[in-house]
Formats: structure tokens, sequence, C-alpha cells
């Protein structure tokens, strides 16, 4: 196997993390509340508030003039990016306005707070301002219909909505007396009638009547924050409730994982709607005091490139669904651009095969780091970092704080943790990292059977080999079982992606009556390969080659597109569902990416 040697001079500027042993071994939570202020898990003068330690505590000093978010406007004058700044000051200034804005309609501490918005200045603000609250932040992704949105809401049992007109008439007005706890709506783009009470409030003339002086809400570790739906990529979406004390996660990850250095600029392509835009999108990057880039638009590679070319990004953190789509977009495209300010890349959200690290290598100057976690566990708990070898296809190492095994369940409910290396078993954490989720909203017992033994039982299933390195085996939902063999897609699906006419690929186990499952997989190729049967048994005779007969798919088809999760997973329930003529189950989260 090829690893990615780093040595220092790969380092632009020295990382954060270059001593993993020592680092590890003298790592301590109890240490991390002292890093600054609005930490403070034991309460203290600001108690522990996620956007007290992002937002108010940059304000006054010399960190307040410093751009906290730069919006890339979706309409582009003249091919060029068209860009609005709101500093640090401003940011914190507009949060404590609409804190007030929530203490005028007497929203509480605890009260819920949802939000189905692009990624608008008003979605920040209101995220800010809501935490300073102690109320707690439930974003929507924006796309949603008003089915998702509305069983979200009724989970969630939202009090207050923050939205758009257009969004409110299209997916809330229908729904809204299906919602008997929302207490009301506010809308940020309809700012010159006056309220149409009841139906909804205006954003800006609620914020105009504000005051900026606004007293945060002593909120502890242990008070609720933030309450994020899962991407129902196995199944209904979950609710997992995370609490304030989770910004230590955000911001030692932050440090250690994403390598955040003061004057960075950093682009997070997530969509604040799921975790990893939350985490990492707005939380982390205001924690390190760092420059974020906020692409207001949907993907386009041209796009993408131009935004890292002419914003001058130097940290970048996005997903193996967007990777794939600029490889598809071709090398040319890509080197029509150049990255010079560009210094490290992190991936998340689905295993990144092995070629699309190499890709980053060449196509961009820089291998993908890819990382490890889940809407549970709140922030990055096995990363590729700077400073450490990469070897293409892992997931990296656990960080600092952060407690990883490989487990095998035993049927009396205890579980047997795996020492040795390259067997493969559930990735299992053991409790104790401060951004553990703490409940799935109404399904206490389904969050109890998350744990065991004294471990959270993650459900994916993944092998750690001599090194400490973690490989991604699958979900356990998703694995194969051929002739006494346990099959990992993403090993079968890596093998499809190296062939240079394949995009992308997902695997599923078809019903055998002899060997119980067989393996089918489905591809999307790139553009300039066309689907014929020479090429599908040239791709069944490459997959041979590299898995042997016993792991190989038995049939393969090309197909335009693939299901993806709206936050860009493959939905193999689906396919399965679909080539077996089940029902479908949830698809709320469904989106067809043609790749
Ligand atoms: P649901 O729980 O509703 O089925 P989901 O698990 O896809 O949806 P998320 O919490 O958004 O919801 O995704 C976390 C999952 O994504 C992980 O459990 C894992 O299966 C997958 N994942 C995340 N990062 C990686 C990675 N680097 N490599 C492989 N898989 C990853
Ligand atoms: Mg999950």
């Amino acid at each position: 196997m090829t690893v990615i040697h780093k040595t220092a001079e790969d380092w632009r500027v020295a990382p954060n993390f270059t001593d993993y042993d020592a680092t590890c071994a003298g790592f301590d939570w109890a240490d991390v509340p002292d890093v600054c202020a609005g930490m403070n898990t034991g309460g203290g003068e600001h108690g522990c508030n996620i956007a007290y330690a992002a937002a108010d505590r940059h304000c006054d000093g010399p960190q307040g003039a410093r751009t906290a978010l730069r919006f890339v406007s979706d309409t582009a004058t003249d091919g060029a990016l068209s860009t609005r700044d709101l500093t640090y000051a401003e940011l914190g200034g507009l949060a404590r306005r609409f804190t007030n804005v929530l203490r005028a309609l007497g929203v509480d501490k605890g009260d819920r707070v949802f939000t189905l918005l692009g990624r608008c200045p008003e979605l920040y603000i209101t995220i800010l301002g809501a935490l300073r609250n102690g109320s707690v932040v439930s974003p929507l992704f924006s796309a949603f219909g008003p089915e998702p949105i509305a069983t979200r809401m009724s989970i969630g049992e939202a009090d207050v909505l923050v939205t758009t007109k257009a969004m409110y008439d299209k997916k809330i007005a229908k729904v809204r007396d299906r919602l008997p706890s929302l207490r009301h709506v506010i809308v940020v783009d309809d700012t010159t009638a006056p309220d149409a009470e009841p139906a909804t409030l205006k954003f800006w003339r609620w914020m105009d009547a504000s005051s900026d002086d606004a007293p945060i809400e002593p909120t502890t570790a242990d008070d609720p924050a933030l309450l994020h739906f899962t991407s129902g990529t196995t199944g209904t979406p979950k609710g997992a409730l995370h609490v304030h004390g989770a910004v230590q996660m955000h911001y030692i990850t932050g440090r250690y994982a994403l390598d955040l250095h003061p004057d960075d600029i950093y682009w997070c392509t997530a969509d604040p709607g799921w975790v990893t835009g939350m985490s990492y999108g707005v939380i982390a990057p205001l924690l390190h005091g760092v420059t974020s880039i906020v692409d207001r638009a949907e993907f386009d590679a041209q796009r993408w490139y131009q935004i890292l070319q002419t914003q001058g990004v130097s940290v970048w953190y996005t997903a193996p669904t967007a990777i794939r789509m600029l490889i598809k977009a071709g090398p040319e495209l890509a080197a029509q651009f150049q990255f010079p300010k560009l210094r490290f890349i992190a991936s998340v959200g689905e295993p990144l095969n092995a070629e699309a690290v190499w890709w980053g290598k060449r196509v961009l100057g820089l291998p993908i780091h890819d990382n490890w976690w889940q809407t549970e566990t709140g922030g990055i708990m096995v990363a590729n970092t700077p400073a450490f070898d990469i070897k293409p296809g892992s997931m990296g190492r656990p960080l600092p704080g952060v407690r990883a095994g490989v487990v095998h369940r035993r049927d009396d409910g205890s579980v047997e943790v795996v020492e040795k290396p390259d067997v493969e078993g559930e990735l299992a954490l053991r409790p104790g990292w401060p951004s553990m989720f703490r409940g799935y909203l109404n399904q206490e017992e389904r969050y109890q059977r998350s744990f065991a033994d004294g471990w959270y039982l993650s459900g994916d299933l993944a092998k750690r080999d001599a090194d400490g390195y973690f490989w991604f085996v699958g979900r356990a939902d998703d694995v194969i079982k051929s002739a006494g063999h346990l099959i990992g897609p993403f090993e079968v699906e890596n093998a499809l992606t190296d062939h240079p006419a394949v995009a992308e690929a997902a695997v599923i186990g078809m019903p055998d009556p002899t060997v119980g499952e067989v393996v089918k997989a489905f591809v999307t190729l790139k553009d300039g390969y066309s689907a014929n049967e020479d090429l599908e048994l040239e791709l069944l005779g490459h997959a041979r080659k590299r898995l042997g007969a016993a792991v190989a798919p038995k049939s393969i088809e090309i197909v335009d597109s693939l299901p993806h999760t709206r936050s860009g997973k493959i939905m193999r329930r689906l396919l399965k569902a679909r080539e077996l003529g089940l029902p479908e189950g949830d698809t709320s989260t469904v989106e067809t990416v043609t790749l």
C-alpha cells in the first residue's frame, strides 16, 4: 500500500498537532475550559455558552474589526463574485439584538428556535442570538419540502421559526395548523409591510426596534444548545440533542483536525442545516477567530474553483460527493485556476476513496484528508491531519481526547474489545468527549441501546491497523454476507472508482439461495464515457482482479444517477428497496444527484 509521507516541507505554517503520542497522552478535557472565556464548564463569569465563546468575546478587542463571515453572493457581476463582509463586532452586535427580539417575544431559555433559511446573514445572526438566549437551535435544510419540515418541527416542538416569506408561503402556511407549539414565525426578507399578525413577524423591523445591549443568559455546559436531525441515510432521521459544553470539542477539533490558525481564510462547504455546517461552518471557525467564506449558491465546479482562487481560501473542509463532482468535471477545468494560498483540505460525510485523495495531490497540489464523525458525536473523532502520513482510503487516527476502539457485541449485551489489528468490528467510542449527544428526541430507549459496557456504539464497521489508523468498512446495515464472508461495501466501491471510467459507485447485497447474498454494483460514469455491455464486462473484470471472485460484484448496472441524501450520502437502502420492489421507507432527505 502506498503512503503519502509528510515532511516539514509540506507545511506552509507549523501545524498545531505534531506529536501524536505526546499530545494524546497529555490531553485532558479538564484543561480546555481555560483556553478561552465562554467555555467554562464549571460556571464562572461567563458560564459555558457557545455563542459567547464564538462571538461575544471577540467583539471588544482588536479581533472585533476582523471579518468573521464573507458571504459570496449567488449573483455574479461580470463573471466576478460579489461579496459582503460581517466583522466579528458587527456579527456580535446583531446577535445581541436578536437575543432581545426573542426576549421581547417571550422566548425563554430551553425554548426551541428553528431556522429554515439559505446561507444568509440572518441565519448566523439567529443561531448566535438564540444560543445567547439559552434557546435551543434547530437548523433545517432549506430545500426540504413541507412534510419533512412539519415532521421535524413537531418532533422538536418548535416555538419559533425564522424563515423567508417565500418559504413561509410555499412550505409553512399549509402545515402551520399541525404545529400547535409554534408561537412565532419571523420572516427575514419582507421588510416593508407591517407585521401580518398573527402569521409572520418581520425580522428587521424587530431588530431595528431592539437594542444591542443584551446580557447573556447564564448557561452551563449541560444546558441543551442544538438539536440536529441525522441525514436519514439508514432510515427515519433521528433528532440528536447537544449541549453548550460541546464548544470545547468544536474548539479542540478546529485546532487539531482542521489546523485553524488566526489568519486563515476558511471554507466549509456544508450547509448549516446539517451538523457539519453548524459545528464547522459556524461554530469552530468563529471560536478560532478566522474568516469564513459562506457561498450562498449551490455547487458548481467552475464557481467552486473560482471561490478557492479568488477568496484565497487556505483551509477547505468539504465532502466526498463534491470532490467526486469536481473529479468528474475534469482536470482541464481545474488547470484554469491556481490555489497558492490553499494549505489544507479535509473531507467528511462518506468514505473517501483512495483515488480521490491522490486526485487532490495531483490536481489541487494537496492530498485530501479524510475524517470521520457523526451527528451523534457532534464533532470530528477520527482524522487525518496536516503533520501525519496519510494512508489513502483510511480515515486516520483518533484525535486527542477521543478514545476509539473496534468492538464485537456479545449476545448478553456486553462487548468484546478487539485488540488484534486488521479485524473488522463496530467502531465504538468511550463516552467523555464533550460534544456527545445527550439524547435522541422522543426515543430514550434507542438512545440507551446505543451504549453498552461503557462504550458508545456507532453503527459503523471499521478496522484498525497496526499503526492505529482506522479503515471504514461500511455501515452495519449495509454489510453484505456472502458465502460466509462479510463484505464491506466501501472496499468494493473503492475498487470500482479506481477505474478511470467510474465517477461514483454503490454496492448492495441481493438475496441468493445458495450463498445468502451476492454483490450487485451500480455505477455512474465520468464525462466522455458511455454505457455499453463491453464496459460493464470490463468493470466486472477490473473488480474481480482487484478483489477476487468471492468479493467482486456479480453484476454491474451503469446508471445515470444514484440516490443521495441532501447532505450528499449515497442511499444504498433505497437502491436495495427499489431493486427488490420493497417499500422505500423514509425518503424525506432524498435527492437525486447526477454524477
Ligand atoms: P442516519 O443516521 O439518519 O441513517 P447518517 O448516519 O448518514 O444518517 P450523519 O450523522 O449525517 O447521518 O452521518 C454520519 C455517518 O456518515 C457515519 O456514521 C458514517 O456512516 C458516515 N461517515 C461520515 N464520515 C465518514 C468517513 N470519513 N468515512 C466513512 N463514512 C463516513
Ligand atoms: Mg447515522
